[in-house]
């Protein structure tokens, strides 16, 4: 049973998720309750029934109203291919955690919620097949009970995996590539209704082209994941690292340990936080010696937003406990991040990590005003077609800013400008303002991409605004 204080940090969650389920016409009562009978009793059902018909269908931070209400919610694959083939279009919704239009539609909505589980665990081909409706909170512990973990996760577990892969989401690392590089089989219903199986070993090229595929390659019904035997992490954060040292060791610094963040307010030629994630193990581990590049070990639990509670943060001060409690920052159950905020992130070759990094602190006094806080990882290089680390090791620099979209807007062309001489891409599902053609010359494989999603969706009945503008323009 959740206490009131889990229940209260989960329903910001709900209040959109609510009305996609409720004011959307086709989903039916049981899979409503299915979908959340597990962490809401009655009487707040009730509540959520009678309030949904009064509000719109939003994404999960609220900044985007989404252009209709029309959401079928899926419990089989057959539904699944029912259902596209009578649409004239339609977008795939996740979890709904993007901040931009990408899941937008203006026509329908469909929903995987539902099918929510594990299909197979093969320990023998360490792999894990998975139907796509399943968040990585679902999946984690299950995966951890049978004695298995994959390489990384995002800041947060709530969520969908093929959301997630969809838009190259990503943890921190520098021999950890995005999440979307574990797949390694995908299954897929095509515009047609058809259903096509893309695998690594078979299909080379047109599955490097799906796996990050923005929804607009197909419906994804299963994921196949690489997967390998669980482990254990600690967990340690270092304040105040000065931004001298980050000029000075910034490869030893992301080298120290499996998973490194970085977050600063861009003020005072610091960097607040450090968050270093060590795996334990051979060779692995990180020595949490007092200081560290000149940043102080912190002496109690910390949220990445200093002035907000540690108590939705993931386990800290080296206390030992399985990879999926210590690689997301975020605990399972409890509001990611701020909650009512906007998110930015830009991609960085990882060789101008620190020119990047600098142009970005000589605009603080534009940025500061605006940012909740900045979070500055690493990722390693992979074969995705549009991966923004495709064939390019990369710094990830994000923004969590303030949900003043207006005043976000103004600036984002600005940090663009900063960040274009290192060819900066943008991640597909936070706030960007790259133009159209500055993206084809950054995603150097949006041609073939076109070509694959017209192989499957002649007509672009996935498309939307966003992958109109952005992609198929
Ligand atoms: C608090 C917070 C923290 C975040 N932290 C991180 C982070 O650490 N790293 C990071 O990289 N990103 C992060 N993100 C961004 C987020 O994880 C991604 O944008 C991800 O896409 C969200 O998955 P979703 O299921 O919510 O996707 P949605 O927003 O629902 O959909 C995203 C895209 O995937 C498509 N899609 C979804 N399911 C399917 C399917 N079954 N078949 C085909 N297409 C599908 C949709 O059509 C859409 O185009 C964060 C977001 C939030 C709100």
């Amino acid at each position: 049973m959740y206490n009131s204080r889990v229940l209260k940090a989960v329903e910001p969650e709900f209040s959109a998720a609510t009305v996609d389920r409720c004011v959307a016409t086709i989903m039916n009562k049981r899979n409503f309750i299915r979908l959340f009978g597990t962490v809401i009793a009655g009487p707040f059902l009730s509540r959520l029934f009678a309030h949904a018909s009064e509000t719109k269908l939003k994404n999960w931070a609220g900044n985007l109203d989404y252009s209709t209400d029309r959401l079928y919610s899926a419990n089989s694959v057959e539904e699944v291919r029912n259902y596209v083939k009578k649409q004239r279009q339609l977008k795939v919704l996740g979890t709904r955690h993007c901040f931009n239009n990408i899941a937008d539609s203006r026509h329908s909505f469909l929903s995987l919620k539902p099918m929510d589980e594990v299909v197979a665990l093969d320990p023998a081909a360490h792999t894990v097949t998975v139907n796509a409706g399943m968040t990585y909170g679902q999946l984690c512990p299950y995966l951890h009970s049978k004695g298995f973990a994959v390489h990384n996760l995002a800041s947060l577990p709530h969520i969908s995996i093929a959301g997630a892969c969809s838009t190259a989401t990503h943890g921190s690392g520098e021999k950890n590539g995005n999440l979307a590089t574990a797949v390694s089989a995908l299954e897929i219903v095509t515009a047609a209704g058809d259903i096509v199986k893309l695998s690594r070993q078979q299909d080379g090229q047109a599955f490097r082209g799906a796996v990050v595929g923005l929804g607009a390659v197909g419906v994804v019904t299963k994921v196949t994941l690489d997967i390998q035997p669980t482990f254990m992490m600690r967990q340690y954060v270092y304040e105040n690292l000065p931004l001298a040292a980050v000029k000075d060791h910034f490869d030893a610094i992301e080298a120290s340990a499996y998973s490194v963040s970085l977050f600063t307010d861009w003020q005072n030629q610091r960097f607040s936080e450090v968050w270093i994630k060590s795996r334990d193990g051979a060779g692995q581990a990180f020595d949490a010696i007092p200081e560290f590049f000149g940043a102080t070990l912190a002496a109690k639990n910390l949220h990445p937003i200093a002035e907000l509670s540690a108590e939705n943060c993931t386990e800290q001060m080296g206390v030992p406990g399985p990879w999926f409690e210590r690689l997301p920052h975020f605990r399972m159950g409890f509001t990611p991040s701020a909650g009512k905020e906007l998110q930015s992130e830009y991609f960085v070759p990882r060789q101008h990590a620190v020119e990047a990094i600098l142009a970005v602190e000589r605009l603080r006094d534009q940025v500061t005003p605006h940012l909740l806080i900045t979070e500055i990882r690493a990722i390693a290089r992979d074969d995705l077609w549009l991966s923004p680390c495709y064939e390019q090791a990369c710094v990830t620099i994000h923004f969590t800013w303030k949900q003043d979209w207006p005043a976000v807007r103004s600036l984002l062309p600005v940090i663009e400008k900063e960040l274009a001489p290192f060819k900066a891409r943008p991640h597909w599902g936070k706030l960007f303002t790259t133009p159209p053609g500055e993206l084809k010359s950054v995603y150097t494989r949006l041609p073939d991409f076109i070509q694959l999603c017209k192989k499957y969706d002649p007509q672009g009945k996935f498309r939307n605004e966003f992958l109109s503008t952005n992609i198929f323009n």
